[in-house]
């Protein structure tokens, strides 16, 4: 079966999430008075990745609402401050909120990738663990929204990535079958292992260059940027 779909990941695939929320934190702490120093700054983006990591994937299992996880991440992330009260929580993650959000920026090489995969006759979706309406804005943002690439957000499908009811419900409003759909993503197990499991092809986006099969104990497919997909594009390749 050749690849005649292709779904992409949004967070570090399509958008530079983590540059972002780098960028938002340091000015939303250094504002706070949080980060005087080189370290500090580096020891609280470390701790806000790693709550964020452990609460936003609570509530991809649904443990959690979408709002409960920023409630507990910024409690947890600051500690010292009475943030008991929900509204008081709110607001003082909405002041992270407004910095992340105005550093949001596509990867030079997403529009490219997504036009060259329509123009080479592939349907192209946008598969993402996330609230639809957060995801769809910062994809207006960022300028990579268009009428032709369908939008599937964990928050109205049956379960998030790497459950297969994810990639399935994605396939099947593509209109292409899961076996002749490749998914491409920055996340092992979410777009890689999970999407494998569906009967999905799949590649792991690499930026940096950091997978280790070896360590990782799971031999897959790479690309180092979204431009070499053209190639597998052109070639209908199966992975
Ligand atoms: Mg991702």
């Amino acid at each position: 079966m050749t690849i005649q779909g292709l779904l992409l990941d949004l967070d570090d695939t399509l958008v530079d999430h983590r540059g972002a929320a780098e960028r938002g934190l340091r000015t939303w702490l250094t504002g706070l008075g949080l980060a005087e120093t080189a370290v500090e700054l580096e020891d609280h983006v470390e701790r806000w990745f790693a709550l964020e990591a452990r609460h936003y994937e609570r509530a991809q299992r649904r443990e959690l609402t979408h709002t409960e996880q920023r409630r507990v991440r910024i409690r947890e992330f600051l500690p010292g401050w009475d943030l008991a009260d929900d509204t008081l929580a709110d607001d003082v993650f909405a002041g992270f909120l407004g910095c992340y959000q105005a550093a949001w920026r596509a990867f030079d090489d997403a529009a490219e990738a997504i036009e060259r995969a329509l123009g080479s006759g592939l349907r192209v979706g946008i598969l993402t663990n996330g609230v639809l309406e957060i995801q769809t804005e910062k994809l207006r943002r960022t300028g990579l929204l268009r009428a032709d690439v369908p939008v599937f957000a964990s928050s109205e499908l049956p379960a998030a990535k790497p459950d297969r009811r994810s990639y399935l419900t994605a396939c099947s409003g593509l209109g292409v079958a899961p076996d002749a759909t490749l998914m491409v993503g920055d996340s092992l197990r979410h777009d890689v292992v999970g999407a494998h499991a569906a009967g999905l092809s799949a590649l792991l986006l690499d930026r940096l260059g950091w997978y280790d099969a070896t360590r990782a104990g799971v031999r897959v497919d790479t690309v180092r940027g979204l431009a070499e997909l053209s190639l597998a594009a052109a070639l209908h390749q199966r992975y």
